[in-house]
């Protein structure tokens, strides 16, 4: 019975700290990971080389496995690199300017239009400048979204200067109070000289207090260089990543922010006007990663532990508490799926990982056989119970006694992993 259990079981003070095989090992599916989510090669680069000088070393938490934990110290790192949390826009009493840039088709004017529908909601009075003149529809797109938020949208004029732009605007507000500001701006469909000397004109003249780069989700690789050229030219303050409702995973998000440290503020998730959300940097994570049931699982496992310590003293420990682990194991599901999830990961963990469901539900069935008596007390299972116990639950006295002589173990290892953490323990070190 439940060798590889055993094997487990056997490994758990051995192996309590992350090797550097194991997070190479790891490092290279999450590398592989990053560049399908579409992040930069570089970005991808320096992050794994970033986590991987963390993770070595590190204490393998808990219930998790070495590959769970690694997966965790990439997640939380990754989180950490997208801001931590959801951020928002500082917003003054009055005088507040928003200027959007981005290029061409990233969803700028589609973005103003929801800027505005979401402040208005708030109760700020908005007012919209249509300033893309580079192509003709663009002020009537704006025009429309305006009126269907209910809110003035100034529109400048072919050939305007940008001082003059700044003029109409002032005396817009002389007779209309607003507080929020947004102009909307040409697009690019690449970086153009040209162009972002115009844009750059026009932020002189309006100063804006928030000059946001807006950021198509799609864009991929690319995403680095037009995020660090707008930020150089135009010094973006903060960015908003559009079509998050498709299917990119969002590695142009990681490497926008990531070149150029501001935060996202929101993420677009539909064409329509309510399609603005915060942006959730814990949620875009596991997207990237492309492992979000990996990681619920991983909670759940961490859960788990933390009923497991809830367990009396280790040297209590019995035959009824083995019980409950196993069932808390079970109920995580398939461990094996857990580890298909994750592309490859399988080969960063220690030979021989893999917890058998037959052999967990055979452990269930000779506990489940045993009375209360015995479970609380395995010390009186002599010959003979053992005889019935294995009747009962149709397997031999052989297995009856494996399980007891595994209880016995796991026994002896939660005290020492207890000694090991207990106060004044530094780390987890092997025996
Ligand atoms: P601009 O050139 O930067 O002003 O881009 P637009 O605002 O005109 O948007 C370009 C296209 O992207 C339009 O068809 C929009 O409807 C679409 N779009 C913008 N934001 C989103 C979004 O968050 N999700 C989806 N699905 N489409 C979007
Ligand atoms: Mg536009």
């Amino acid at each position: 019975l439940g060798n590889k259990l055993q094997d487990i079981l056997d490994r758990v003070g051995k192996e309590r700290q992350l090797t550097e095989a194991q997070v190479k090992a790891a490092m290279r599916e999450i590398r592989m990971a990053l560049l399908e989510a579409d992040v930069n090669f570089g970005v991808a680069k320096d992050f794994v080389a970033r986590v991987s000088e963390k993770a070595v070393g590190q204490s393998v938490e808990g219930s998790l496995n070495a590959g769970q934990t690694v997966v965790k110290l990439v997640h939380d790192e990754l989180i950490e690199t997208l801001g931590g949390k959801a951020a928002q826009p500082e917003l003054k009493t009055e005088g507040n300017v928003w200027f959007m840039v981005g290029l061409q088709g990233a969803g700028k004017t589609t973005s103003t239009g929801k800027l505005a529908a979401h402040y208005k909601s708030k109760g700020r009075r908005v007012l919209l400048v249509a300033a893309d003149t580079q192509r003709p529809a663009a002020r009537d797109q704006l025009e429309v979204l305006a009126k269907q938020v209910g809110v003035p949208v100034l529109k400048v004029a072919d050939g305007e200067s940008p001082a003059e732009t700044k003029r109409r605007v002032d005396e817009h507000l002389k007779t209309d109070f607003r507080d929020l500001v947004i102009v909307d701006t040409a697009g690019r469909l690449q970086i153009d000289e040209a162009l972002m000397d115009q844009l750059a004109d026009l932020q002189t003249a309006m100063q804006p207090t928030e000059s946001l780069l807006v950021v198509d989700a799609m864009t991929g690789q690319e995403a680095l260089n037009v995020a660090q050229t707008f930020d150089q030219r135009v010094n973006v303050t903060g960015l908003i990543v559009t079509k998050m409702d498709g299917d990119a995973r969002g590695g142009a998000a990681l490497s926008a922010r990531s070149v150029t440290g501001k935060p996202i503020y929101f993420a677009g998730v539909s064409e329509k006007i309510a399609g603005l959300e915060p942006f959730y940097p814990d949620r875009v994570a596991g997207r990237i990663l492309g492992m979000g049931d990996v990681l619920g699982l991983i909670e759940r496992a961490q859960q788990a532990d933390l009923k497991a310590m809830e367990v009396k003293k280790p040297g209590d420990f019995d035959l009824e508490d083995l019980l409950v682990q196993l069932r808390q194991i079970r109920k995580m599901g398939p461990l094996g799926d857990l580890l298909k999830l994750i592309p490859g990961m399988s080969r960063a963990l220690p030979e021989g990982f893999n917890i058998d469901e037959k052999q967990l539900q055979r452990i269930d069935a000779m506990i489940s056989s045993m009375t209360v008596k015995e479970r609380r007390n395995p010390k009186i299972i002599d010959g003979r119970r053992r005889k019935r116990i294995a009747a009962g639950s149709g397997h031999s006295v052989q297995d009856i006694n494996k399980l007891l002589k595994m209880h016995e173990q796991m026994k002896d290892m939660m005290k020492m992993l207890q000694r090991m953490s207990g106060p004044g323990a530094k780390g987890m070190k092997p025996p």
